[in-house]
């Protein structure tokens, strides 16, 4: 089998339910995962900004209260302190208030209290903007701005805040092990979910594999009946179909092979009875010796006819069956043909006539043609009567020519008119086997003429002859 070539890691990835499992994991865990990390950014995000903006609010109400007191110009004033101090503790952080010498006023933590501060922000306060920087790593934050005077026009001090954002990071630590477990469970559903959809989605495909692999090892007689999804009810009907017609080859191949074996024993039957008798008498006369070595003669060739009808039909069964195709003029082609079985119509003294109604040429494989239209031809000689007649007609139209070949024979019987197409159907058997009959004829007639794309038809009526016609397409199309 293909699949032993297959090393087993590659098997794997071309295993539809192993392929499943994956896309179906993925698709449940992936967007979890996704999502989760998102939310968790998100969260943390969302949080930082709004303590900025609660601290920037807050520094707003301190620097309009500095600028409307004479703090700035280094009067004392305990209420001013009390607040900045309140607001450090309530936001974890350090407020710093620098006058406009660039001397730290103030510093809640008062590390830095008379100390110069000249950084960027201050600066940048002094001119009237307002800053605020995010340091993730170190988890804090900035924000420095200005404080007007009472009017409102000038920039009399910076107000610097420094904000610890650690308790923030502990809550991103604590939403990251939330998300984490209901990872694990999404993880711990989505797997055996997974796993247990792609057994069932793969199932059907399974049971059709069983229920071929029983017909493979020769069962023909099990259907398949796998209805659970649309595709696998397609599969299995189409499977019925080939199967059914497996069966009727089957049948077809078990009653030729039958009916080859039967053919081939009648003359040899026959002449082990011719010898047999000469062999038990004494003293056989010369005629009588004559007499039963030609009738042994005339077995031969029968057995040696329904060998060579036998093996046309066996190569023209070969699928790759080559036709060698060309324009033939089919009115010569008749001619000929009628003037090669000319002797044979004499010997019953039948009156054979050719109508042409047109010149015709038409695509053929010659030698193949020619064999199926004699086997008609022959035919009509063989099942004719004395003195009588056949009449062969070549017409064509735009797409078509036709053949036909009426006689004035006995004709068959109505209810052997379907078989005599079959291989060794023969309607009269003893009329056949006298004229040196296989059966083989017509079903030999029929294979040629559909290897042309064309068909085969015939009227007849007991005692008063039959007609056969054959049409084919002008053009050959492969
Ligand atoms: P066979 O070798 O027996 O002629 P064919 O396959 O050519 O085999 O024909 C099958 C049977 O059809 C013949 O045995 C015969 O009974 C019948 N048949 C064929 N052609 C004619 C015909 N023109 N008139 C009467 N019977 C015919």
């Amino acid at each position: 089998m293909q699949t032993k070539d297959i090393p087993k890691k590659k098997r794997n990835w071309r295993s539809l339910k192993v392929l499943t499992f994956l896309i179906l994991a993925t698709l449940a865990i992936v967007p979890t995962l996704i999502v989760g990390q998102i939310m968790q950014k998100q969260v943390v995000n969302d949080q930082i900004s709004s303590r900025m903006r609660q601290v920037q609010g807050q520094l707003l109400v301190l620097a309009t209260d500095l600028g409307k007191s004479a703090y700035m110009q280094g009067q004392n004033d305990a209420i001013a302190d009390a607040e900045m101090t309140q607001v450090s503790n309530l936001y974890d952080g350090r407020i710093l208030v620098i006058n406009r010498d660039y001397l730290v006023k103030k510093d809640t933590y008062s590390l830095d209290e008379g100390k110069v501060n000249i950084s960027e922000e201050v600066i940048m306060a002094f001119r009237g903007t307002t800053s605020t920087h995010y340091d993730e790593g170190n988890n804090y934050f900035e924000i420095c701005m200005p404080v007007y005077d009472e009017s409102g026009n000038e920039v009399i001090g910076a107000l610097l805040a420094e904000v610890s954002t650690q308790t923030l990071a502990t809550l991103s630590t604590r939403l990251a092990q939330r998300l984490r477990s209901i990872e694990t469970i999404v993880i711990a559903i989505a797997v055996p979910a997974a796993v247990l959809l792609a057994l069932l989605l793969t199932y059907p495909l399974t049971r059709i594999h069983t229920e071929m692999d029983k017909s493979a090892a020769g069962n023909l007689d099990s259907t398949l009946k796998v209805y659970d999804f649309r595709e696998t009810e397609a599969i299995s009907n189409s499977y019925n179909n080939m199967v059914a017609r497996l069966q009727r080859i089957d049948e077809s191949r078990q009653q030729f092979v039958s009916n080859v074996s039967h053919e081939l024993k009648t003359p040899i039957t026959s002449m082990k009875v011719l010898a047999d008798s000469l062999l038990e008498q004494e003293n056989v006369p010369v005629e009588l010796y004559r007499e039963f070595m030609s009738d042994i003669r005339e077995e031969i060739e029968r057995e040696g006819t329904i060998i060579e009808d036998l093996l046309t039909l066996v190569r023209m069964d070969k699928p790759d069956q080559e036709l060698t195709i060309k324009a033939v003029n089919l009115n010569l082609f008749l001619e000929n043909l009628l003037h090669r079985l000319k002797p044979l119509a004499q010997t019953k003294n039948l009156d054979v006539v050719l109508e042409s109604f047109r010149p015709v040429t038409g695509e053929v494989d010659e030698v193949k043609f020619s064999l199926a239209i004699s086997n008609i031809i022959e035919n009509a000689i063989k099942y004719n009567v004395p003195n009588g007649w056949i009449r062969v007609t070549l017409n064509a139209d735009y797409k078509y020519f036709y053949i036909k070949i009426a006689d004035s024979g006995i004709g068959i019987p109505q209810e052997a008119q379907d078989h005599v197409f079959e291989r060794f159907y023969r309607a009269d058997k003893s009329r056949s086997r006298e004229s040196g009959g296989t059966g083989l004829g017509l079903a030999i007639t029929q294979d040629i003429v559909f290897m042309h794309h064309g068909a085969i038809k015939l009227h007849s009526e007991e005692g008063e002859g039959t007609t056969f016609i054959v049409r084919v397409p002008l053009i050959y199309i492969p």
